[in-house]
């Protein structure tokens, strides 16, 4: 993603919320322009917001792709058909429903989940064994008439949502995939800086396993109240605690400590419960006919967002982990110099043209160019927004060494700056 200069960025930070906002993450979201509240729990990302999310959806796409996954895009208007199939049209079953009609009367769906679309699909493409394994999925929105939307992009109505779906001969070969999938997700949120407050837990099953699984991040916000065994790393819900789990686990109710958590994705074996009934069959290898063996894998690129300020933050704003956030640096041009206003243009040319560490994309820099603001607002608006790296130019800095124009890194999460040349800069923010 490129560079921008902060006096051409639409959004600004803004004072106030609206009143019925109550969360923290909507709260800093909204102060900082990342997103706008158009009703409640339905909220439109902004540049800097958008930035965020393609971060993370990128960081999620890239997992999903390394062990095969295939990308799709699927609708959000829904055929009721395969859902009378599986028993889920009605809004008894899935009380989360938003559903319209047709000019001509007939309903439809907004989809809140795709298994029962993405298996009809599938029937067009299996047929035998030779056609299995497979994954699928897909980074798209869904819709959900949630009772509870009181907690910002931690529960929308409207959200982002990464769901898989494995297609298997039978359960051996879906045990695989699944293992597989269990470590690309403990990759993800690794990868987006809450590996360390992230569980594998243990929830209840369906009739084909006796467990499923979610991952919590540990968050006093988090509405699950789960159960962690430190040394083992693993996690079990309250919902599903009791003596069997305990012992199929190993685990003694002593070492068990109790933390909310915010359910950031869960994976389920499915079995036939969707093939079965919209027929989604292939033939072994000796001809016989057989229902395919599913899993469903999901995860919420807008949670994870949520779920990122709620434990990256403090009484000054957001502080982004490196991977997601919006841009690397926030380069500050501060006072009215002229001399101070060129030399900042100048770093923000060199920077911006820079390749990153990875030597795969440029360094990415929000260059607060405005003039007639003072150090106090800039400063406050750069805690607000949470870019891990500003770096400020002012007549100060570039007078603070006698043998080259200083500038001031100070990182986000760190207290104190100090003042280094523009080479220094790059070595630092290349790690070198
Ligand atoms: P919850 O118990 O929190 O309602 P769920 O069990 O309904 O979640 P799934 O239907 O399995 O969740 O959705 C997969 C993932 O999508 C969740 O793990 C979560 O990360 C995300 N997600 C679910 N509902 C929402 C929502 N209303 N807003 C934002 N993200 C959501
Ligand atoms: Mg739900």
């Amino acid at each position: 993603m490129l560079s921008m200069r902060q006096s051409k960025l639409f959004t600004k930070t803004k004072k106030e919320v609206p009143s019925d906002e109550i969360s923290r993450n909507a709260d800093l979201l909204i102060r900082g322009g990342f997103i706008h509240k158009e009703m409640a729990g339905v909220y439109s990302f902004l540049p800097l917001g958008l930035r965020v999310v393609n971060k993370i959806s990128n960081i999620i796409r890239d997992e999903m792709d390394s062990i095969g996954g295939q990308e799709v895009k699927m609708t959000v208007l829904q055929d009721p058909e395969p859902w009378q199939k599986s028993g889920r049209w009605s809004d008894k079953v899935i009380d989360v429903w938003f559903k319209t009609s047709l000019k001509n009367g007939s309903e439809l769906g907004l989809g809140n989940t795709h298994e029962e679309a993405v298996t009809r699909l599938l029937t067009e493409y299996i047929s035998s064994y030779k056609d299995l394994p497979c994954s699928i999925y897909q980074i798209q929105v869904k819709l959900r008439n949630e009772t509870r939307a009181k907690s910002g992009i931690l529960r929308g109505r409207e959200f982002l949502m990464k769901d898989m779906y494995s297609f298997s001969k039978d359960k051996n070969e879906h045990e695989i995939i699944f293992e597989k999938i269990k470590e690309s997700y403990k990759n993800i949120f690794k990868k987006i800086g809450i590996g360390h407050l992230t569980y594998l837990t243990f929830a209840s099953g369906g009739a084909f396993s006796k467990y499923s699984y979610e991952f919590q991040s540990i968050s006093s916000v988090g509405e699950d109240t789960i159960y962690l065994d430190r040394e083992k790393g693993i996690a079990i819900n309250k919902e599903v605690l009791n003596d069997e789990v305990l012992s199929d686990l190993g685990i003694t109710r002593e070492n068990l400590i109790e933390e909310k958590g915010i359910e950031v994705g869960n994976i389920f074996t499915l079995g036939s419960r969707f093939s079965e009934p919209l027929n989604l069959n292939y033939t072994d290898e000796k001809g016989e006919k057989k229902p395919v063996f599913m899993g469903c894998y999901g995860m919420g690129p807008t949670r994870l967002m949520g779920t990122l300020v709620e434990i990256f933050s403090d009484d000054k704003g957001i502080i982004w982990p490196e991977n997601v956030a919006p841009f690397q640096v926030h380069l500050l041009a501060l006072g009215n110099s002229e001399a101070v206003f060129l030399e900042a243009e100048k770093v923000f040319e060199k920077l911006s043209s820079q390749l990153n560490a990875t030597g795969d994309k440029k360094i990415e820099v929000l260059f607060d160019d405005r003039k007639n603001l003072s150090a106090g607002e800039k400063f406050s608006e750069a805690d607000l927004l949470g870019i891990p790296n500003r770096v400020v130019i002012s007549e100060r800095s570039l007078k603070a060494s006698t043998d080259f124009l200083g500038l001031e890194l100070k990182k986000r999460n760190e207290e104190k700056g100090k003042i280094v040349s523009l080479q220094e800069l790059i070595d630092i923010l290349l790690g070198a």
